[in-house]
């Protein structure tokens, strides 16, 4: 299994560690694959589009030339996960700042984001989340997280904190608003890992 990790900018080898972890204990035969290249995105198995800012993601996404393999490949079924900048850019539609700074969003999961949704002041905190389809409670990390506000058709709600949605999945396609990488529980990865 080739388990890829966008790797423009942002949060890369957290994740490379968490797909190690994740890897290990299912006991899959697998490795991270750093992408950065089409041909990159063109072979992994899962993709993961990492926290960072979403804003230059999205600009690097089209620098690096691989917005639209990325794009074809999750409409093709393939898993993929975004997390903090990662699940703003999977979303169909953003909020107002969205749209003021421009940010081309890759438009694959029916959902709506707010970008700075736990205010600026509460730059980043943890909470114990209940998450669908987990016995025990997730451990997550938010940093100038966004919220998912609306989801519809196929996309649906996996975990809510403070009234607000957190994580939601669509068929393949897996959206966290915190940080599943940075707390060595290994579980949002194993369920991406999970689906190929
Ligand atoms: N608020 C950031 C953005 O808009 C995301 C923060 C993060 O990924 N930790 O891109």
């Amino acid at each position: 299994l080739k388990i890829g990790i966008v790797a423009v900018q942002g949060a890369v080898s957290e994740h490379t560690d968490a797909v190690d972890g994740a890897l290990k204990n299912l006991g899959a035969r697998g490795e991270h694959v750093i992408v950065r290249r089409p041909e990159q995105a063109r072979e992994v198995d899962a993709l993961i589009i990492p926290g960072g800012e979403s804003t230059t993601i999205a600009k690097l996404l089209d620098k690096f030339e691989i917005r639209n393999t990325v794009i074809t490949r999750a409409r093709e079924g393939m898993p993929a996960l975004g997390t903090c900048a990662g699940c703003i850019l999977l979303a169909e539609e953003g909020d107002l700042e969205v749209d003021k700074t421009g940010t081309k969003l890759l438009g694959l999961m029916h959902m709506a984001v707010d970008r700075n949704a736990f205010g600026r002041q509460r730059e980043s905190f943890e909470a114990m989340l209940r998450v669908e389809g987990f016995e025990d409670p997730f451990e997550a990390v938010f940093i100038r997280a966004p919220a998912i506000t609306r989801t519809w058709n196929d996309c649906k709600p996996l975990s809510s904190f403070q009234g607000k949605i957190v994580m939601a999945r669509q068929e393949n396609l897996i959206a966290t608003a915190f940080h599943p990488e940075l707390t060595g529980d290994t579980r949002v990865h194993e369920t991406l890992i999970n689906m190929v």
